[in-house]
């Protein structure tokens, strides 16, 4: 099918060296050469976003969000304009923008932009000539005219919104394997690839940690129906297919994958005085001061006080620590404490819906392995456990068995 508008994502390992990022560019050309019109979305190359974001704490350990953001979306410039002259060497056309250039109107939110519009004229003209255009991911403009980021992993939400946007004909994420696994495959080498995943569960198995798609973009995907394809930008290989609804087996296997996070730590304010409206008075600071709560366990009231844990991401930890000793402070409980030796396992499965007895099996087999739980939280199509940080990749393993995804088929 010439002139179809195809939509590809090139991840930062993807890019990470001047071989690969040649490789990228052999692939795209041979997709333009065939007929299509070719939008590529790149990240930046290989671990360039983290050694920005460390540059910048060791020059001030509390950067501003706006300078943040101009700093660390120069990294998908450089990656975006290197893939062009790539392209150029192989005597195709090819035009690099930023996420500011294109029109990728968002919020004022630094680090964490919502994308508002799209405007679509100047990509359309540019492939409408013949040229590929390729995009810096993970960014666009706010309606200020400040340069802003999506979130970590934002590219592949460009991607997603920009498929939307041009009403695509397909969107590949290309990345680093080979597509949607039962877990990561660095961490359990039986994991097995899956073919078809719904929307809902990459969205759950997302929010728990597989970093191989940023939730946002799922979100997205999900909202209009815009199927991925995830594949390996190293093989030929077809990956998975992200949709909505898949055509593998009549029924869904009860248990679909299992993540791990290490990401996030553990808040416990000791000793509160157990009065309605604690709860509320706690989680709106939070909120006020753009702080994600995760997982939250108000323990039985003893002494009419009772302790109340909840998980935050890293990144907030020292925020949320003080937020909630001044709440402590102002409401008289007792101590605050903090943990970030924690890791969060999670069973991911839309069969869960309807099948019940998955929770005990994972909890028996966390203690048969004497891995104790520390916190848990369950959604409809999903169970997490929060363990110690040292146990996190044995529970992982345990459970990938327990639940025989090595059978995935
Ligand atoms: P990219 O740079 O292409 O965006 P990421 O590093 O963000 O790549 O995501 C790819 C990584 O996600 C893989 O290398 C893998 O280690 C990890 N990963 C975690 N969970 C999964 C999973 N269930 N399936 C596949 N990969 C996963
Ligand atoms: N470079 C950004 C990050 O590391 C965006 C991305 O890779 O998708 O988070
Ligand atoms: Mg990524």
């Amino acid at each position: 099918m010439p002139n179809r508008i195809v939509v590809q994502k090139y991840g930062g390992s993807s890019v990470a060296n001047v071989e690969r990022l040649e490789n990228v560019a052999e692939r795209i050309c041979s997709y333009s050469l065939q007929g299509d019109k070719v939008l590529v979305i790149v990240s930046a190359m290989g671990d360039t976003t983290d050694e920005l974001i460390s540059l910048a704490r060791q020059i001030n350990p509390n950067p501003s969000d706006r300078e943040m953001d101009m700093l660390v979306s120069t990294g998908e410039q450089i990656s975006s304009s290197l893939l062009a002259l790539a392209i150029h060497k192989r005597s195709l056309e090819a035009i690099s923008f930023t996420g500011s250039q294109v029109g990728i109107i968002t919020d004022t939110d630094h680090a964490k932009a919502k994308i508002i519009t799209i405007e679509t004229k100047r990509i359309k003209k540019e492939l409408n000539s013949g040229k590929i255009v390729i995009v810096a991911g993970y960014q666009g403009v706010s309606i200020n005219k400040e340069i802003t980021t999506l979130g970590r992993g934002g590219s592949d939400l460009s991607a997603v919104a920009l498929a939307v946007a041009l009403k695509a004909d397909i969107c590949e994420i290309f990345t680093d394997v080979e597509g949607i696994f039962t877990t990561d495959p660095r961490l359990v080498a039986k994991a097995k690839k899956i073919d078809y995943i719904t929307f809902d569960e990459m969205l759950e198995l997302a929010a728990r940690g597989a970093q191989v798609m940023q939730t946002r973009a799922v979100e997205v995907a999900k909202k209009y129906n815009i199927p991925l394809h995830v594949r390996s930008s190293f093989s030929k290989k077809e990956g998975t297919i992200i949709m909505e609804k898949t055509p593998n087996n009549i029924e869904d296997p009860v248990v679909r994958g299992v993540t791990l996070t290490e990401s996030e730590a553990k808040i416990t304010i000791c000793q509160v005085p157990d009065f309605p409206g604690f709860a509320s008075m706690v989680f709106n600071k939070m909120t006020q001061g753009n702080v994600n709560v995760d997982m939250i366990v108000q323990n039985m009231s003893h002494d009419k006080t009772t302790d109340l844990s909840f998980t935050v991401s890293k990144d907030s930890l020292s925020k949320a620590v003080k937020l909630s000793e001044n709440i402590a402070r102002e409401i008289k409980a007792g101590e605050v404490l903090f943990d970030e030796n924690i890791a969060k396992v999670s069973v991911v499965g839309v069969g869960m819906r309807s099948h019940s007895g998955v929770a005990a099996k994972c909890f028996k087999a966390l203690a048969d392995n004497k891995i104790n739980i520390g916190m848990i939280s369950t959604s409809e199509i999903s169970i997490s456990c929060v363990v110690k940080k040292n146990d996190g990749k044995k529970a992982l393993r345990v459970l990938h068995k327990t639940f025989e995804l090595e059978k995935t088929k």
